[in-house]
């Protein structure tokens, strides 16, 4: 990688100089970030990151090349503003560095391709991504897989190697009904709308079809529209604001067109996002406005259902259950009690709470493969907390932390199920 090491962060998506300076230095954030806990190192740290920030808003050095690694060592799990008493932005902070990283780095000829194909072709065409989903399931369901995995024919490839041994065995996909609609069960109280998702129909299909039989069984119409799209969340963590932006976009016209009561989101980093629609635009006078109207009906599942409030399941789940908190709803969107409240409402469910349940699991979107010792090194110490709690089933609110986590079971040889709170209430209703 290579930059041009501008003095300052000039452009819209700079981290602004109010948000630099709101910090104090005080060094109560430390504690809550998984990367200095992991490195120790103050650079590593949110204090030491805003510091760079403001050396390099200043003027004192350029945007370097170690100053970008400090930058993406960052998980964007957000634990940093939960820690901090004086306020401090961090994750719209990063948002906006990342996207001057973007701006000024020129990145090596693979990790362009990989970003070409990642935000530019299959995140904003779905088809496409569905058609990749495809080819992949017929490389799991042939046999070709096992002979792959059999002869260790990548094994001279370490990193496709391990990306390979990270794939998640992909179920039934979810598609919702061609007329968009599932009817509330008995009379309708409300009216949803669903973000469907991009990886969740794809990896984690029955989560959807969970969320849906839920709503429904509380009462509420549930449309789920085809012409809907990725969130953009991946886009706006990873220094692509502008594809984020169009995303938003064709996201709030499509939501806004069916005039629901809510837009419900079963994934936290999805929902996050759609909740910062309002901040992503505020700079473009057409979608102001509409952007606050959509960011203000957008739900987490878990806490629609606390705020319904929600039917009492009556089917016995007889399990010890706890929980992750997913890093988008307990930092980014201030949810802890909601998806507590749905578990401790299932008959016979035990639930126990981990030590250090809002600790990042070290998934972070593509994290875990573009840093993945680092990310491992996290996983193991969440995966030491999930064992000692003993659970029969972990459960959490985002798909990447589902996957993340169902990968430290595997790591750790735990005799424990991954769910989301969703399915597990869904089973409870029978
Ligand atoms: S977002 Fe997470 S990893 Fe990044 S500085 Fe804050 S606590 Fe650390
Ligand atoms: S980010 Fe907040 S908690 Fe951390 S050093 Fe700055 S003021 Fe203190």
């Amino acid at each position: 990688m290579t930059t041009n090491a501008p003095l300052e962060l000039p452009g819209a998506d700079a981290p602004t100089e109010a948000d630099i300076y709101k910090c104090v230095h005080c060094g109560l954030c430390l504690q809550a970030c998984p990367t200095y806990l992991e490195l120790g190192l103050e650079t590593e740290s949110p204090r030491g990151r805003v510091a760079l920030m403001k050396a390099v808003h200043g003027g004192r050095f350029g945007l370097t090349e170690g100053v970008v690694g400090h930058m993406e060592l960052c998980l964007q799990c957000r634990a940093c503003e939960t820690a901090c008493p004086s306020g401090v932005p961090f994750g719209r902070m990063m948002e906006a560095t990342r996207a001057q990283i973007t701006a000024t780095t020129r990145r090596s000829l693979r990790a362009r391709a990989v970003r070409f194909l990642v935000f530019r072709l299959l995140f904003p065409r779905l088809g496409l991504l569905r058609a990749g989903a495809w080819l992949l399931k017929l490389y799991q369901r042939s046999g070709v897989q096992w002979l792959v995995r059999e002869l260790r024919v990548l094994k001279p490839i370490k990193s496709l190697d391990q990306l390979e041994q990270q794939l998640p065995r992909l179920p039934k996909f979810y598609r919702p009904p061609p007329s968009e609609l599932v009817p509330a069960q008995g009379q309708a109280t409300r009216r949803v709308a669903m973000l469907s998702g991009c990886v969740m129909p794809l990896v984690y299909g029955p989560v959807n079809e969970a969320t849906v039989r839920v709503l429904a069984r509380n009462g509420c119409d549930v449309l789920t529209p085809r012409a809907q799209g990725c969130c953009g969340s991946l886009h706006a963590h990873s220094g692509e604001r502008d594809g984020a932006r169009a995303l938003a976009r064709r996201n709030i016209d499509v939501f806004l067109e069916t005039n629901p009561d809510a837009i419900i989101v079963n994934a936290a980093g999805c929902g996050a996002t759609m909740k910062e629609y309002v901040e992503l635009l505020e700079g473009d006078p057409a979608y102001r406005d509409k952007a606050r109207r959509f960011s203000a009906l957008v739900r987490d599942v878990t806490e629609f259902l606390a705020e319904l409030p929600f039917e009492p399941p009556k089917k016995e789940l007889s399990a010890r259950v706890t929980y992750q908190d997913s890093c988008h709803l307990v930092h980014a969107q201030g949810i802890k009690d909601a998806p507590r409240e749905v578990l401790r409402s299932i008959p016979g469910l035990r639930f126990v709470e981990m030590k250090a349940s809002d600790t990042c699991c070290g998934a972070a979107g593509v994290y875990n493969v573009v840093h993945r010792d680092l990310a491992n090194g996290i996983l193991d110490q969440k995966m030491a907390n999930v064992a000692a709690a003993q659970p029969d089933i972990i459960a959490t609110a985002n798909p990447g932390c589902m996957l993340q986590l169902e990968m430290g079971v595997r790591r750790m040889g735990l005799d424990a199920r991954v769910a989301h709170v969703v399915e597990l209430l869904d089973e409870a209703y029978g």
